[in-house]
């Protein structure tokens, strides 16, 4: 087992160089949410060169309008171009900034990656031996058209052990009846984005009861974060679907106090909103103290921060097949090595030693649209 690495980063090496890429990778096709609607993937790596020459990257899989995430991908941006490089060139630290988990989490997950390369030591000392998990494959709104809804959810359940609906109230119960009739036996979830009305005179009450009473895997984030937990505790007490929480989750202390009160039983883990993969994975074992169970959650990730997820689902904290699944799932060609199918509803996870999968530097060159380091030399 590797010695212990303090999420805060504080017990990692000073870099000799610390480079952050923003690069824009184009989607097989457009992914629509209650929140935002992509047509490719911009996203940010990170870059950590140790003294002794061993190399780490993380990703800071932001997305360019709140709602999902308060922090967006040009916050992260300028907070890792100003004060993060300024930072580490001028004492070598990591500096912390609880307002931007998925920048600091890109950081700190590349130092990792760099230490466990320099140690040779697999992540699978840290988290966990499983060779393949099984995978949730995420269904995206489609612009509100139900029938290519069922026709996506019926093409991703043949490669996944259970589905995930994005939905919004107004067409939340047609959709869920429509798949549920199409795809047989596979479970399936609701992902609302925190898009219901927590107010209990609402329309969203009824529709809510009424997706109580389908057999649903569970219900994801069907009130805003700042909704009363009390609303929630109502929702899970009226029918036998779990709820989730997923934007709910930004820390340990929000994660044990929403399961204590029975607001919800399930938790999205992402790394990103968490700060990294091992603050990450203090919340997944917080979880499993606490009595729930939890999933690493998906932020259309490249390979590297997909490489660097399943890692962590491959815990035995992490029970509940995770959304992060195959590349070919969601890009033509990754910047990294592929994340592979299973072929029977799961993705491999990646061996070796390190965290993260690096980025092939030929697509990592043509898709960069900016960059920066802390020497202020073009990185290679
Ligand atoms: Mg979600």
């Amino acid at each position: 087992m590797v010695d212990a690495v303090n999420p805060d980063g504080s017990d990692i090496e000073s870099p000799a160089n610390v480079a952050v890429f923003r690069v824009r990778v184009p989607l097989l096709r457009s992914q629509h949410s209650a929140h935002h609607d992509l047509i490719d993937r911009e996203s940010i790596l990170v870059r950590w060169q140790r003294t002794d020459g061993h190399v780490g990257w993380g990703e800071c899989p932001t997305l360019p309008t709140p709602g999902y995430a308060t922090e967006t991908t040009a916050e992260a941006w300028s907070w890792l171009i100003g004060p993060a490089l300024g930072s580490l060139s001028e004492t070598g630290s990591i500096p912390d900034s609880p307002a931007r988990p998925a920048a600091l989490g890109a950081i700190r997950d590349a130092a990792l990656d760099a230490r466990l390369r320099s140690e040779s030591i697999s992540a699978a000392a840290l988290f966990g031996e499983r060779e393949q998990v099984p995978t949730t494959a995420v269904v995206a709104l489609a612009g509100g058209v139900i029938d290519e809804v069922v026709d996506r959810a019926v093409a991703l359940a043949a490669d996944a052990s259970a589905l995930k609906l994005k939905v919004v109230p107004d067409s939340a119960l047609e959709v869920a009846r429509a798949v549920l009739d199409a795809v047989g036996p596979i479970p399936v979830a609701l992902d609302a984005n925190g898009s219901f009305d927590p107010d209990p005179t609402a329309v969203d009450a009824e529709r809510l009861a009424s997706l109580l009473a389908l057999p649903l895997a569970y219900i994801e984030q069907p009130y805003p974060p700042r909704a009363p937990l009390e609303r929630w505790r109502s929702l899970a007490v009226a029918g036998d679907v779990p709820l989730a929480v997923d934007e709910s989750a930004t820390s340990i202390g929000e994660v044990r106090t929403a399961l204590r009160s029975g607001a919800c039983s399930i938790v999205s883990i992402k790394p990103a909103r968490l700060g990294g993969v091992l603050a990450a994975s203090a919340v997944a074992d917080a979880v499993v103290e606490e009595g729930g169970t939890c999933f690493v959650g998906g932020m259309f990730e490249l390979g590297v921060g997909r490489s660097t997820a399943l890692r962590l689902a491959a815990s035995g904290s992490c029970r509940l097949p995770t959304d992060v699944g195959p590349t070919a799932r969601y890009l033509e060609e990754d910047i990294t090595e592929a994340v592979g199918s299973t072929g029977d509803g799961g993705v491999w996870v990646p061996v070796g030693s390190g965290l993260a999968s690096a980025p092939d530097p030929e697509r990592l060159r043509r898709w960069t649209v900016d960059h920066a380091a802390t020497d202020r030399r073009r990185p290679d």
